[in-house]
């Protein structure tokens, strides 16, 4: 059942209203009933971890990156104090977002599929970047007066099993300590939608983009949904009616027209998305050749076409077709990976490494180059300074579950076992499994029993991580 993906709007909503829950369990005694930010922020990331143990994501350090940083830069002109942000990108073409509390920021990367501009896209990351800085999800419990956090949990533990694919199980598990609620909650609902929209318009006209992409978007999802019984998921959390987009569009209309609507890098990505969910690679091809037919300009058309071609094995075109757009600009670092990707294809290898060399003098910390950087020295077998390269990009990666995953695959390729160890618990850990975490860091340590100082930090990081569960189960129970 496709419309029950995790939908922490909804969620938000569901806590505004009065749970009349005098019978159920709640945490503390009434004094300290309001959740803080600190537990706001603990849940949510105990959720984020449930979630990516359940829920297939996008690997694609590219499109990661390119969410990180394009939200990053809307969260500086927004209202969000806490701008510790974690994202989550779900592998589903559904048109979707969500903001969770702690800071979560889940993409679908059908948003991509479904918005046309980078400007359109904005307008949805601001519409959930305003959700966080008004805390929505808080103040709604707040408006009970009592903090309810099992029953939080028990939601968000729902919604897990809803994303999951459990589907009924997980919303009878929301219907059952929530019906009474749902009433109430729509008021509050469109509240907080009607609020997220004028705030996420302020935010984009700050960040220099047209906030006119707004309303535009929503009046393009309307007449192409309006007659259709399954509407995308994302409008069944955030239904676009006339009103909705009346008050947007009046309010876009009070900026002057001199955003941003559209970047080259916002298509490039866009046509990345395009190519994972097109039937098969020849099936995209086709299509990115049709485009380029039409209009020869269409350079995200022919990047996405020389990238589908590299996925059916025709390496030769997909070079000549990348030709164009590397002479035309020959320092961009989306063309130049495409053509290390190629390269690496065909056993070129030092020339990949030629051109990775001087992309990092311009792009010296960029994370798809580190990553493209470690995949070459893989190749290359040389595993050391793979693993070396992998520890330094953990630096600033530290959350992300593929980073760790890979360094358990590289320090077990260098006999690294200790390390092996380490990484799998840190892996298991960030995908919500503590107990193979806890289990992971037991090899360490027996391993490690003759090193003192090493034995003693594995200690204190398993004990850190039994605290986490504990919390986690708390919050769970
Ligand atoms: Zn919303």
């Amino acid at each position: 059942m496709t419309f029950l993906r995790p939908t922490l709007l909804t969620l938000a909503c569901l806590f505004a209203g009065q749970i009349g829950a005098s019978d159920l369990p709640s945490l503390g005694d009434a004094s300290s009933s309001i959740v803080s930010p600190q537990q706001e922020h603990q849940l949510g990331r105990a959720w984020l971890g449930l979630l990516r143990g359940q829920v297939a994501q996008l690997d694609d350090p590219q499109l990661k990156d390119f969410v990180e940083t394009s939200v990053y830069r809307l969260s500086e002109t927004s209202q969000l104090q806490d701008r510790r942000l974690e994202f989550v990108l779900l592998n589903s073409p559904q048109l979707n977002a969500f903001a969770a509390p702690g800071g979560i920021i889940g993409v679908n990367g059908g948003l991509f599929l479904y918005a046309q501009t980078e400007a359109e896209y904005a307008s949805v990351m601001a519409h959930e970047l305003a959700h966080l800085s008004q805390r929505h999800f808080a103040r709604g419990v707040e408006a009970q007066q009592r903090m309810q956090l099992p029953v939080m949990a028990a939601m968000l533990a729902g919604i897990v099993a809803a994303a999951a694919g459990a589907g009924d199980a997980g919303m009878a598990a929301i219907m059952s300590t929530q019906a009474a609620a749902i009433q109430e909650q729509r008021r509050f609902s469109r509240q907080n939608e009607q609020e997220a929209d004028r705030i996420g318009l302020l935010n984009l006209e700050k960040a220099g983009y047209d906030p006119r992409a707004m309303p535009l978007m929503f009046e393009r999802l309307m007449r192409q949904y309006r007659y259709d019984a399954k509407p995308p998921e994302f409008l069944l959390t955030h239904p676009v009616s006339e009103s909705r987009i009346a008050d947007t569009r009046n309010r876009a209309e009070q900026y002057p027209a001199q955003g941003r609507e559209d970047s080259l890098r916002y298509q490039l990505m866009r046509a990345r998305v395009q190519l994972t969910y097109e039937e098969t690679p020849g099936v995209a091809a086709k299509r990115f050749r049709a485009m380029l037919d039409e209009n020869p300009g269409l350079d995200a058309a022919r990047y996405g076409l020389a990238l589908a071609q590299m996925k059916t094995g025709q390496l030769g075109e997909a070079g000549q077709t990348l030709a164009p757009l590397l002479s035309k600009a020959p320092e961009d670092i989306v063309y130049n990976l495409a053509q290390i990707e190629l390269d690496m294809a065909a056993n070129h290898l030092d020339a990949a490494q030629r051109r990775q060399e001087r992309m990092f003098a311009l792009y010296p910390s960029n994370y798809p180059l580190q990553q493209a950087h470690i995949d070459l020295l893989l190749k290359q077998q040389r595993t050391r300074e793979a693993e070396r390269a992998l520890d330094e990009l953990l630096k600033n990666r530290a959350k992300d579950p593929d980073v760790w995953y890979q360094v358990a695959e590289v320090r077990g390729l260098s006999g690294n076992t200790i390390g092996l160890h380490q990484a799998r618990a840190e892996f298991f850990a960030l995908v919500g499994d503590y107990n193979q975490a806890i289990e992971q860091l037991d090899f360490a340590k027996r391993r490690a029993s003759n090193n003192f100082q090493l034995a003693s930090r594995l200690d204190a990081r398993q004990r850190e991580l039994a605290e986490e569960k504990r919390l986690v189960e708390q919050m769970l129970r």
